[in-house]
């Protein structure tokens, strides 16, 4: 999961809680749809473990940083 700061959207890793730019604390980026297909992923927010998008079918946000990360590893 990233965490994105609120005033100017730099991202950071999750142990990371201040923005080095800004100073300000870092909120958490909410599960969303990873592509977008249709308008209506737009306004669609998931809970933590939630997987898959419920619009489109395309993995969530949260979802495809796990997948890359195994990758990577
Ligand atoms: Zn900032
Ligand atoms: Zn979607």
């Amino acid at each position: 999961m990233k965490k994105i700061c609120p005033t100017c959207k730099r991202e950071y890793r999750s142990i990371e809680n201040f923005c080095t730019k800004c100073g300000i604390e870092l909120v958490k980026e909410q599960n969303k749809c990873s592509e977008m297909r249709t308008e209506l992923c737009k306004t669609m927010i998931f809970a933590d473990e939630d997987m898959y998008c419920s619009i489109c079918g395309a993995p969530t946000t949260y979802w495809k940083d796990e997948i890359e990360g195994r990758k990577r590893w």
